[in-house]
């Protein structure tokens, strides 16, 4: 799969805004993929955009456009270009065509992927990682194959060979699925086995837009040492910690996945069981950064996407967090748009103690308390 390979590579990324899309949305979005290229290790030089009723099918974008690029991207001498949407195959196809070879196109799946796959720590989130990758390289394999017959002169020759190659090529990914799909099962297994453990233990689960402030929130309630970093998904595994309240009440708390905008399709199928953990919890705690101007936005996509894997009924609160950066003119603004929320600063300690002193309130009885040996770390590298 095409990927930022190395650390500062320069990068030109590409956006298309089609009339279903408010300027705003389109505007984070493009922002957002900033932030991802960055999360990869690129260097964005120059963002190129264009309005279109509909994509191109040939090409996605107009050719005008693609031939600015190109000449833009010589200029600069830049040899990677990521698209904010997704491309399909042929598109790919005919845009490295326009392009020549020393180019890679890359689209906000594959970057995303590409994320994911470099943050991947456990045996399990490796495994999904793979899958997810394999599913989104599959349709594109007839892609790559032109390119390469291209590349080998003219595709009359290299037609023949090419295809006989392509369909042995897709048999070993089909064999090594089925075996990552085996291998994830098991896995599920011993997951489930381990949270049936738990079923008598109060579970809250951390949710959110990536980048909210989970993980750090999750390392200032329990005193985890859990990886937090200003980066989109630094961490993919969920981690569980015991929680234990003002009221010394001890409840396990767990930090799963953040969400983003577009999400490959692909991938939330395969964290199908990360996303368990929130599926069973009997509480949400919903993270957000309080000061992003995409607030509302993120809000947004947490919600459409709980409802998508069919969390409704579990309890949930919102938590802004950050609030360490707002002045009290916006704080109170926010109290009016969102009375309900807590806000905190994980970071300050702001808003904290109501936090620890609340999340528990309404807990109901007959819940027991994890032993404090025996549960921590089972989440831990494997
Ligand atoms: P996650 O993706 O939701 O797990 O987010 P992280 O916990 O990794 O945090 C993302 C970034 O936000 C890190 O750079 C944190 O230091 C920063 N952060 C987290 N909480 C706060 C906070 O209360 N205030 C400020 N200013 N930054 C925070
Ligand atoms: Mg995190």
């Amino acid at each position: 799969m095409e990927k930022i390979s190395k650390k500062n590579e320069d990068v030109i990324i590409v956006g298309l805004k089609t009339p279903d899309e408010i300027l705003q949305q389109f505007e984070e979005s493009i922002d957002e993929l900033k932030f991802l290229v960055e999360s990869a290790g690129g260097n964005v030089i120059e963002t190129f955009t264009q309005s279109m009723k509909t994509p191109k099918p040939a090409t996605f974008i107009g050719s005008g456009k693609l031939g600015e690029i190109a000449t833009y991207a010589k200029e600069q001498d830049c040899h990677t270009i990521v698209f904010d949407n997704d491309l399909k195959p042929n598109q790919i196809r005919n845009i490295e065509s326009i392009f020549g070879d020393d180019i890679k196109i890359i689209d906000r799946s594959g970057l995303i992927l590409d994320i994911f796959a470099t943050h991947a720590r456990t045996a399990e989130s490796r495994v999904q990682v793979e899958l997810a990758q394999l599913e989104y390289l599959r349709p594109r394999l007839t892609g790559l194959w032109g390119h390469l017959s291209r590349q080998y002169g003219g595709s009359i020759g290299a037609r023949g060979p090419g295809e006989k190659q392509l369909e042995s090529d897709r048999r070993a990914m089909d064999m090594r699925i089925t075996k990552l799909k085996d291998k994830l099962d098991k896995l599920e297994k011993q997951r489930k086995t381990r949270r049936r453990s738990r079923r008598n233990l109060y579970r809250i689960a951390l949710l959110g837009y990536t980048n909210a402030g989970k993980t750090t929130l999750l390392n200032v309630l329990t005193n985890a040492g859990a990886y937090a970093r200003n980066q989109l998904f630094a961490t993919l595994d969920p981690k569980t910690r015991i929680f234990s309240d003002a009221w010394g009440r001890k409840v396990l708390l767990t930090d799963t996945v953040g969400f983003i905008r577009k999400l490959p399709h692909h991938l939330v199928e395969s964290f199908r069981s990360t996303l368990a953990e929130a599926e069973e919890a009997d509480q949400l705690l919903i993270i957000a950064d309080a000061q992003h101007p995409a607030l509302k936005q993120h809000l947004n996509v947490v919600e459409s996407e709980l409802k998508r894997i069919g969390i409704s009924k579990t309890k949930k609160s919102i938590v802004l967090n950050k609030i360490d950066k707002l002045d009290n003119l916006a704080k109170a603004e926010l109290m009016r748009t969102y009375p309900d929320a807590y806000q905190i600063s994980a970071l300050s300690g702001e808003g904290m103690e109501e936090l620890r002193e609340e999340i528990l309130k309404d807990i109901p009885r007959g819940f027991k308390t994890p032993p404090y040996k025996s549960l921590s770390g089972q989440d831990e590298e494997e």
